[in-house]
């Protein structure tokens, strides 16, 4: 299973925007980070939200919403949850939306360039994130350069990441918000050292097959059969 070479499917985005809040109470529960909270949008694409406390009157607020809308969600309703009834103020603010990239572009382009970072395909499509495989690809350039000359020599991308990372999206370009209890399988159902593996990419077999075995079969296997249709996927 492999996506077919220059076939496009549907442009997907992840937006995000987050707040650094202090709250005049102690109303934040230092030990309990808020991994999704799905009940923070209730928009048409698949929208969540995460607390991450600093201490007990300071978090970090973010909302993310995925699909194909480039629109920043919101999240102040988040927020509201954090603070209750104390008077509170934004300390600093971080926002983005992140392409998330059916079919990344070549890297090689020319005699003596490669692409590195985002333009080099290093975010994760089914995630947006990137900063474990930035890493791991700038050791691999780093031993391309000593041993070849040249940065060309590093390993591609696993077929079978492509192709998982195309059936998600699919399945996230066709379900939108009602992919939700794929989500939540996925954190509550499977050993999240397999999952941020899965997730970051070097899993092994048994990683995949847990995950799989995890996750809603229907939203899957009808993406698989609609990119089949279009042709993005062989
Ligand atoms: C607010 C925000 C938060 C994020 N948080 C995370 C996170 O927590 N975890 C994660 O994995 N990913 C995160 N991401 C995704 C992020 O895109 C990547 O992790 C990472 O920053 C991408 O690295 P990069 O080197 O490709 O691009 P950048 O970090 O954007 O660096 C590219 C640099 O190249 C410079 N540049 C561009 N064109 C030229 C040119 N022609 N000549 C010279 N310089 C040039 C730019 O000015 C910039 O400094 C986040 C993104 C944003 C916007």
């Amino acid at each position: 299973m492999d996506p077919i070479p220059g076939a496009q499917p549907a442009a997907l985005h992840q937006a995000f925007r987050g707040v650094w809040v202090r709250t005049g109470a102690p109303t934040v529960d230092p030990a309990a980070a808020t991994l999704l909270d799905f009940s923070a949008d209730d928009g048409p694409d698949l929208g969540f939200a995460y607390v991450l406390p600093v201490d007990e009157r300071r978090a970090m607020v973010m909302a993310v919403r995925m699909g194909p809308s480039m629109d920043l969600p919101d999240p102040l309703p988040a927020v509201a949850r954090v603070v209750g009834s104390s008077r509170w103020t934004i300390e600093a603010e971080e926002r983005g939306v992140t392409p998330l990239p059916g079919r990344p572009a070549p890297r090689r382009t020319g005699q003596r360039m490669l692409r590195i970072g985002a333009r080099g395909g290093r975010v994760r499509a089914s995630t947006g994130y990137a900063v474990t495989r930035v890493l791991a690809d700038t050791g691999a350039i780093v031993a391309s350069l000593s041993r070849h000359g040249h940065p060309f020599g590093i390993p591609p991308d696993p077929r079978r990441d492509r192709a998982l990372d195309a059936i998600w999206l699919a399945a996230l370009a066709r379900e939108r918000a009602d992919l939700e209890p794929a989500f939540l399988a996925l954190f509550r159902d499977v050993p999240v050292d397999r999952v941020l593996r899965f997730l970051d990419g070097g899993a092994s077999p048994v990683d995949v097959a847990a995950v799989v075995a995890a996750l809603p079969p229907g939203p899957f296997l009808g993406a698989l059969g609609a990119l089949a249709r279009q042709r993005l996927i062989r």
